[in-house]
């Protein structure tokens, strides 16, 4: 049984929460997009709202087990601060040592500390043992609300909660949870699935996952070429992955012999050269001609799928269905993303996936819309095969 947050008592506690603060920055160091940050909120509030003390850490980028200052979370803090006024946010120089957990045992009932980047030491990501014993100390309860990282067994994901007596999620990883194990143990149908993204091979495990629950799967984005390939069709300079032709082969007889409506596009925008600025045609699938590449599903495609969307009883989504960062591919998935707000109106559950669908309907203007957004690529994936996550094994006693 995993507890959460607020079931447990946090007064004058010193609670060690580790949350993703893993958000994008400029070149100046300016966060570019604090929605991570404002997620971890309701857990840092229910703490530090009951008389707790918040010991939060993160990581953020990758500086490869050294202290690189352009990774420091110093600016994280500063902007903690301006979302939460009336606390006091106090930054610790590192992540763990005599210096930390001194700062730990003086803030108090209310305070917030945030540790230094805990990747400035490379046992973080080696799951080291001392290292996550080490902050351990920093604890009296340890709460995981980071699901982006929750895949991962890291020290302060898994080895920490080995060295803590009580442990609990957050509810922002409660929410990932409750959210993303409905859609698939309990869905309203017809249960959907819309695959995107650039190529079949990191999807395969998910597309074959999902035959077990799903009703229909809508297929878009780079990978459709690999399946159009694998029957048979030319797809021009289209992006194919040549070695995973019987593995795209496999998957449309496994959907045939099972019955899952398995769909293919049947139009596409292609492109002379992969280029923002490159000359586009919409073609049928069928008719790529040689030279030319696909680089978003077509007006048609786009159409059925929205149909396809707005009946559903849960929509699932992963995955771009063209390359939306160039403003010439972006229809595809724009049409998906404003099929699922308008499911989600008349009572469809809509579920995108992290990573690029999250960065596409957030681009779009659109993440409001829909039921769910989750805030782990990676981690919503590996949920979605049905593998356990070790950040959330930790957890259960
Ligand atoms: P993934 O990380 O596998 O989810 O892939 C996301 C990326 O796929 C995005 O950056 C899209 O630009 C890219 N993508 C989507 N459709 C295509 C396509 N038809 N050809 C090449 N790349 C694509």
């Amino acid at each position: 049984m995993i507890q959460r947050i607020d079931a447990v008592d946090v007064a004058g506690k010193r609670v060690l929460t580790r949350v993703d603060f893993n958000v994008p920055q400029d070149s100046t160091g300016a966060i570019t997009d604090d929605t991570r940050i404002r997620e971890s909120l309701p857990t840092i509030e229910s703490i530090v709202g009951r008389g707790g003390i918040a010991i939060l850490m993160s990581h953020l980028g990758r500086p490869k087990g050294a202290r690189v200052e352009k990774y420091s979370l110093r600016p994280i803090a500063e902007h903690l601060q301006t979302l939460l006024p009336d606390r006091r946010v106090i930054v610790a120089s590192d992540c763990i040592g005599d210096a930390v957990e001194d700062l730990c045992s003086i803030a108090g009932a209310g305070d917030i500390v945030l540790l230094e980047n805990l990747r400035f030491h490379a046992e973080e990501e080696a799951n080291d043992s001392a290292f996550s014993a080490a902050l351990a100390r920093l604890g009296d309860v340890y709460c995981n609300d980071a699901f982006g990282t929750a895949h991962r067994a890291h020290a302060s994901t898994a080895g920490v909660a080995e060295h803590v007596p009580t442990v609990c999620a957050g509810l922002l990883l409660d929410k990932e949870l409750t959210y993303l194990g409905s859609a698939l143990a309990d869905p309203r149908r017809p249960l959907v699935s819309v695959m995107g993204g650039s190529k079949i091979s990191g999807k395969i495990d998910v597309i074959t996952a999902l035959m077990d629950s799903c009703d229909t799967i809508l297929i878009g984005g780079g990978m459709m070429f690999t399946f159009l390939a694998a029957q048979g069709h030319a797809v021009g300079s289209s992006l194919v992955e040549h070695e995973k032709l019987d593995v795209a082969r496999e998957i449309l007889s496994l959907a045939s012999q099972r019955n899952i409506n398995l769909v293919l596009p049947t139009d596409t925008v292609i492109a002379d050269a992969f280029a923002a600025d490159a000359a586009t045609q919409v073609v049928d699938v069928h008719s790529i001609p040689d030279g030319w590449m696909g680089l978003d599903i077509g007006p048609e495609t786009a159409e059925r799928y929205a149909g396809t969307i707005r009946t559903a009883g849960t929509v699932v989504w992963n995955g771009p269905m063209g390359v939306f960062e160039f403003p010439a591919f972006a229809a595809g998935t724009r049409a998906i993303a404003e099929a699922m707000a308008a499911a989600t109106v008349s009572g469809t559950v809509t579920i995108v996936g992290g990573g690029d669908s999250a960065a596409a309907i957030t681009q779009f203007g659109m993440s409001s819309h829909v039921t769910h957004v989750s805030t782990g690529g990676g981690a919503s994936l590996e949920f979605l095969e049905g593998k356990a996550l070790p950040g959330v094994v930790a957890l259960d006693r």
